[in-house]
């Protein structure tokens, strides 16, 4: 007898009293001892059969046994019981098999788990019950353990019913009788379960990150069926209302085997569906062995494989049944084991489900925006990049269209942020549906979405398809009760016209939109580059130009208005000046165009009423009838607020008398919108202001504007007046001026009065209000009170005062005098290289002189006797101004300088001719 070694792998006995020391004090099955006892058991079973079986032998041929042969025979005997015993209620099954393979011995545990009587077992061979081994392997298997003593082995077994079970099987080999084997088998059904679960986890969180939520199921699906030998296998979600439920997928095998497995997604109620939900009807599993003969079946469709057994189970979260899990046609009936098998399967499955879809969770809000569903910002950037980065193998063009909804902001506020975002979300729906197959919109803020296109032509098909999706969004919104309308904006840039990265696409899609909504007629705008560049740099400026406000960069010159009849100082004009920190001292020409209708115009503007009129009130404590007036822009005193602005300015600052404070307003923008600037206008005059409007003549004022506005002052503009010597057109728009201020019995200040000529011209024409270089620039508040003090011993004045002005009636003739004294003073200014002298008109026809002497001098003067010596004169002066002209341009100075002695007494015999010419 020889036994090698015994290979258990535990014998999972329900050990006897006599054994089940040994076996408790056993710390592990994998210990040596262990398996030591084990073997001993079998060989205590196998020597005690072997003597029961010789002592029957000899019990056979001697009819009388001796007593003490007696007394070891029942010795034997109860110990072969007792270890029979062992070996019936044993949990693993045994057999006792020869060396043909023949059963001799079996016990009660296989016969539980084959489902086959013990009369059935015993004389059938191995072959019958083996699954994967043919007889010859098992031939095979018979002889190696012959030779080796022992073998442990997995392998499956066919039951009674048909269906097979997994087993570990371990045998020792005897050599007795020719060969006898003792095997142990067990049902290792639950151990490959645990295992199978085990790795069906390990790939599952994998697939959690890696696949798609059906990756999961199937997997668990294929697992199922597997496990259970089954050939269909599905798993469907139902909904929380527990209701309805929607397809979601099936096994690989169903998948391909059976044609009906389509329809994922698909939504429908319980209540409709087949005997295949019962599991959740009786909210427990459910198994259909005989699927034929159930009464409440439905028909399958057409195609699919006839249904002849089914398993279903529902997984349960929280007392909700949250899926349904099932597999079907097993070739054997389903158990209770497969319902375990499939519930802890499903069971983990389903935590998988929840893991992914908080991982889809996780990474929707990354790219999603959750109120609408569209990509964010994100996404949109991941997409252009790499339409930019395919675009590198096509001739296409991108465009990526920056859209902004007009007018959103009210209606928030007006019905709530609820309406607002049922608004958003259906408009996004509505341009969503109109998107082509490759582009993409997205929500990157409030109101605010990119609409990417790709495969365009031509960057026109863009404006296209915008001009489509606008037309679209513009329609009304149904909102809960309300019916809302919006408009968008739109700016649009293309690839690879612009050339830009991603972000820079759509910061330049963003301006253009930002174009689109300045402008009135257009609300599409493509991107222009050097359009922008304008843009960036005014924006740039007018943050600087905030900037400088808060940091006091800013200051107000003002310059003197006076009455050129008797030289008072009638008041001041405040003129803005930017001592910038970089770019020094700026005019207004040369940063206010910046602030055209922006929100800086009516800072700048308050500040700049807020200053004048704490100077007013400085001021006012000196010279008591001082008026002060501030330049006012359109928009500014258009500007909602205005008003209010005006009422609370004078109220801080009582002292003040507001008639004294004046706003200049452009003529331009008196006309814009009459009705609302006579409203502001007559709203400032109530409250005492008074108004003057500025650079009177070159707006095309009609009379009517004057009936409809509080105005108490006309400016005539100062470019008319300045020119009125050299051209007649302007002097006669600066006598019509004058003419019409005397109709409507308003003042007129004359700007521009740069030299004494123009302001004894202005006298003469009966302007008595004047402003100008001449009698003093514009200067700091600070520069006022010495000016004042010297301006009476000024040039100007004391010149002005020299002046016969009492001869009213030869005007013209005044005029001619006083155009040729302009001319011969330019003339020497020139020649003696003065500061901003400029070459007066040399050619002796042109010059306005000739114009009256050929006109209105003629007419009234022309039969004087010495009418006729005046043009030689004028030409021969003429002809002496461009000989020192040429002697100054040609370096020569001094002589051309000692000419002017010359030139001046030929200017005074002309005077003289003239002042005869009227005698
Ligand atoms: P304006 O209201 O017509 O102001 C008169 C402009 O003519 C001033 O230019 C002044 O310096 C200049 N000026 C005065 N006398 C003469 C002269 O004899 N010859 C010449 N060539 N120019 C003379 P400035 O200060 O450069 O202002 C330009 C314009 O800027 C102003 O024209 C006014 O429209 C605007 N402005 C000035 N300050 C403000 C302000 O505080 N607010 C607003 N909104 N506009 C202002
Ligand atoms: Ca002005
Ligand atoms: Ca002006």
């Amino acid at each position: 007898m020889r036994f090698k070694h015994v290979l258990f792998h535990g014998l999972w006995l329900n050990a006897p009293a006599a054994l089940s020391v040994e076996t408790r004090s056993v710390p592990s099955q994998d210990s040596p001892l262990f398996w030591l006892l084990s073997g001993l058991l079998v060989l205590a079973v196998f020597v005690i059969f072997l003597l029961l079986k010789h002592l029957r032998k000899t019990a056979s041929s001697v009819s009388q046994p001796p007593a003490e042969i007696t007394g070891f025979e029942d010795a034997l005997e109860q110990s072969h019981r007792r270890y029979k015993s062992v070996l019936q209620t044993a949990l693993d099954g045994f057999w006792m098999v020869d060396q043909y393979g023949t059963i001799l011995e079996t016990n009660q545990a296989y016969v539980t788990m084959s489902g086959f009587s013990k009369e059935e077992i015993v004389g059938l061979k191995i072959s019958f019950f083996e699954v994967n081994e043919s007889p010859e392997e098992t031939r095979q298997r018979i002889q190696k353990i012959m030779q080796t003593g022992g073998d442990m082995f997995q392998s499956e077994h066919r039951r009674k019913d048909g269906s097979v079970w997994p087993v570990e099987v371990a045998v020792s080999y005897a050599n007795v009788d020719g060969g006898m084997f003792f095997s142990f088998i067990r049902d290792i059904h639950d151990r490959r379960l645990h295992e199978e679960l085990i790795n069906m986890r390990e790939v599952l969180n994998e697939l959690v990150y890696q696949g798609e939520l059906d990756d999961i199921l199937r997997l668990a699906l294929d697992k199922a069926e597997k496990l259970t030998n089954s050939q269909i296998g599905f798993f469907h979600f139902v909904d929380d209302d527990q209701i309805n439920l929607s397809l979601q997928t099936w096994s690989t095998r169903t998948l391909k085997e059976m044609c009906f497995a389509e329809g994922a997604g698909l939504h429908y109620p319980v209540n409709e569906a087949g005997v295949w939900v019962d599991c959740i009807r009786e909210r427990k599993p459910v198994l259909h062995n005989d699927y034929a003969s159930l009464s409440h079946k439905k028909g399958l469709p057409e195609g699919h494989a006839p249904l002849l057994r089914e398993l279903t189970v529902p997984i349960f979260r929280d007392d909700l049944i949250v899926a349904v899990i099932g597999v079907g046609n097993k070739q054997a009936d389903y158990k209770e084991q497969d319902i375990e098998t499939v519930t802890r399967l499903a069971d983990i499955a389903f935590d998988f489900v929840e893991r992914k879809r908080a991982e889809q969770s996780i990474e929707y809000m990354a790219y999603y925006d959750t109120l609408t569903g569209l990509p964010n910002r994100d996404l949109l950037a991941d997409r252009l990049t790499q339409a930019i980065a395919q675009h590198e193998r096509s001739s296409e063009l991108l465009a990526v269209c920056y859209l902004d909804l007009d007018g959103f902001k009210p209606i928030n506020d007006t019905y709530g942020h609820d309406i607002g975002d049922l608004l958003l979300k259906e408009f996004s729906r509505r341009i969503a549906e109109m998107m082509r197959n490759g582009d993409t919109i997205a929500r990157i803020g409030g109101d605010e979405f990119v609409i990417l296109l790709t495969s365009l032509n031509t960057p026109h098909e863009s404006e296209e398809i915008v001009t489509r999706i606008l037309k679209c969004a513009n329609d009304h919104f149904e909102v809960g009760e309300h019916l809302l309308e919006v408009e968008a904006s739109v700016g649009i840039t293309i690839y690879p016209v612009d050339g830009s990265s991603a972000e820079t696409l759509i910061r330049h899609a963003d301006q253009a939109m930002y174009q689109a909504k300045q402008l009135d007629d257009a609300n599409i705008q493509l991107y222009d580059p050097v359009e922008e560049q304008k843009m960036r740099a005014r924006r740039d400026m007018l943050d600087q130009i905030s900037d400088g406000i808060d940091n006091n960069e800013f200051e107000l010159y003002f310059q003197p208005k006076v009455d050129l009849n008797n030289g008072c100082v009638i008041g001041l004009e405040s003129l803005i000046r930017w001592n910038h920190p970089e770019k020094g001292f700026l005019t207004p020409y040369q940063f206010l165009h910046y602030l055209d209708s922006t929100p800086e115009e009516i800072k700048l503007g308050e500040w700049v009423m807020e200053t004048a009129i704490k100077q007013l009130s400085a001021w006012q404590n000196l010279h008591k009838a001082l008026s002060l007036s501030v330049n006012v822009s359109p928009d500014h005193i258009l500007h909602e607020g205005f008003v209010d602005f005006v009422e609370a300015l004078l109220q801080r600052h009582p002292d003040v008398n507001p008639a004294n404070f004046e706003l200049e307003i452009l003529e331009t923008s008196a006309i814009e919108d009459i009705d609302h600037m006579a409203e502001v206008m007559q709203a400032c005059s109530q409250l005492g202001l008074r108004f003057s409007l500025d650079d009177f003549g070159t707006g095309y004022s009609s009379l009517t504007y004057f009936h409809h506005l509080p105005i108490d002052i006309l400016k005539i503009d100062q470019n008319f007046v300045m020119n009125m010597m050299d051209n007649v057109s302007d002097l006669d728009i600066v006598e019509g001026v004058l003419k019409l201020s005397d109709t409507l019995k308003r003042p007129v200040v004359a700007e521009g009065v740069e030299n004494i000529e123009l302001a004894l011209m202005l006298m003469y024409l009966g302007c008595h209000y004047a402003q100008g270089y001449a009698i003093a620039k514009p200067m700091p508040a600070a520069a006022f009170d010495d000016w004042q003090k010297q301006w009476q011993r000024s040039n100007f004045w004391q010149e002005l005062r020299a002046e016969d002005l009492d001869d009213e009636h030869h005007f013209e003739l005044k005029v001619a005098m006083f155009t040729h004294r302009r001319w011969a003073r330019l003339l020497e200014e020139y020649v003696k290289d003065e500061p901003y002298s400029q070459k007066p008109i040399l050619d002796h026809s042109r010059c306005q002189f000739s114009h009256w002497y050929h006109g209105i001098g003629k007419a009234r003067y022309g039969s004087r006797p010495s009418y006729g010596f005046i043009l030689p004169k004028h030409t021969q002066l003429h002809e002496l101004g461009e000989k020192l002209v040429k002697l100054h341009d040609d370096n020569d100075r001094a002589q051309a300088r000692d000419g002017l002695r010359e030139l001046k007494l030929a200017s005074e015999e002309l005077n003289d001719m003239l002042i005869l010419l009227v005698k």
